[in-house]
């Protein structure tokens, strides 16, 4: 009776609101200035249930945050919130997040079977409730013919699956975390792996953060995606808010495959100058005072090369096969761009133009989008 009391309320512990109130970490013991610090000041509130992905490139403070969250690490500054709860100096145990590592974390003298059910058996929950998840979770994971086996009889993927699944086999976890969880699974295996998180997700209903560097398995999995560079969060969006509206010319770079062109340009009213040619935007900007670095920013899918006299003209330096579509990479006068040809359509000649879509060209200053009005 008492037991079966126990692991209810264990199990009656649910997910959270996390919410980080200016938080900023130095590894350093006395830090002086911004540059001592891996995470800048950053506020992020994580909703109930939410698919989240960081994305950012190597060194920018994904771990460091993810770490922040699970209590691994205790922020230099700012607060730790669960449910307006302030849990900044509460150790991982409290916390009751489950992590999932780049590499394995298994026990290899268990079976698979004793693995899965061992965050289960701690938290004493009933037999017949651990063997369901268990086997149900084997099933998604594709390791049910494993479960009688000794861990360390299996490849390092499936080794990583059963890590998956140890985060994943708790019911009652406040959130789970996933830092670059397939680094180490086949090329192959990671697009089942991804979607299976995915299903996983939908089903359970858990808040999960997934740390990655690679926007694929980012836009893949999550509904939200905090991008970050040098320690700071430089937007959170949709996948297509940031592909659409790329809030800062860093975000728009690394997002897309080629990522956005940007270019110097000088703005008059409704005109941008380029390299001393007009393009009309059709609306003002208003360019925040003291600006110093104007740009142009716009996507290879609204480059239109075309033979027209108006258009901007280019060179064209080569056209690359990149499977689904092709790219051209054009010069002009200097600049660097790239354009996605649509399909079917002919090689441009050597010299062509190219005309920009107005309603996807954005204008940055010092690198942060400014708005436009009509
Ligand atoms: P990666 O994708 O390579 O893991 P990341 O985005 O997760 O990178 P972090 O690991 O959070 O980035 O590192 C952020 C910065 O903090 C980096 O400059 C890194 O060198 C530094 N750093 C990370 N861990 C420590 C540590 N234990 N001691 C000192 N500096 C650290």
């Amino acid at each position: 009776m008492k037991l079966a009391l126990l692991s209810s309320l264990l199990r009656a512990v649910e997910m959270a609101q996390i919410d980080l109130n200016n938080i900023a970490h130095s590894y350093l013991a006395a830090p002086s200035s911004e540059d001592d610090f891996a995470l800048k000041k950053l506020n992020v509130s994580w909703q109930d249930g939410g698919a989240y992905a960081l994305l950012g490139p190597s060194g920018c403070g994904k771990t460091t945050l993810l770490n922040i969250i699970s209590g691994l690490l205790q922020p230099t500054q700012g607060a730790v919130l669960f449910d307006g709860a302030d849990i900044t100096t509460s150790p991982p145990e409290v916390r009751n997040i489950a992590q999932i590592f780049q590499f394995p974390v298994i026990y290899d003298t268990m079976t698979v079977y004793h693995n899965l059910a061992f965050p289960l058996q701690n938290r004493k929950v009933p037999k017949h409730e651990i063997d369901a998840r268990v086997r149900r979770l084997a099933d998604m994971l594709e390791l049910s013919k494993y479960l009688p086996r000794k861990a360390r009889d299996l490849s390092a993927d499936e080794k990583q699956k059963i890590s998956l699944g140890r985060g994943l086999v708790r019911e009652d976890v406040t959130a789970i975390l996933f830092d670059e969880p397939l680094t180490v699974i086949d090329p192959q295996l990671k697009w089942s792996l991804r979607s299976q998180l995915k299903r996983l997700h939908a089903e359970f209903n858990h808040t999960m953060i997934y740390v990655t560097h690679d926007q694929t398995e980012a836009l893949t999995f999550a509904d939200q995606i905090i991008v970050m560079s040098e320690g700071e969060v430089v937007q959170t969006a949709s996948p297509q808010e940031l592909f659409e509206r790329p809030a800062h010319t860093f975000v728009g770079q690394f997002i897309g495959s080629p990522g956005m062109n940007v270019l110097p340009c000088a703005l008059d009213g409704h005109h941008i100058s380029l390299a001393g040619h007009t393009i009309n935007v059709g609306c003002n900007v208003t360019l925040p005072s003291g600006a110093e670095c104007i740009e142009l920013g716009v996507r290879p899918e609204f480059v239109k090369v075309t033979d027209n006299n108006d258009a901007l003209p280019v060179t064209v330096e080569a056209i690359e096969d990149a499977g689904r579509y092709r790219i051209a990479r054009l010069r002009f006068r200097g600049l660097q761009l790239a354009a996605i040809l649509p399909d079917g359509a002919p090689p441009p000649s050597e010299t062509a133009g190219v005309l920009f879509d107005a309603d996807n060209v954005h204008i940055y200053a010092d690198g942060h989008l400014v708005g436009k009005r009509a």
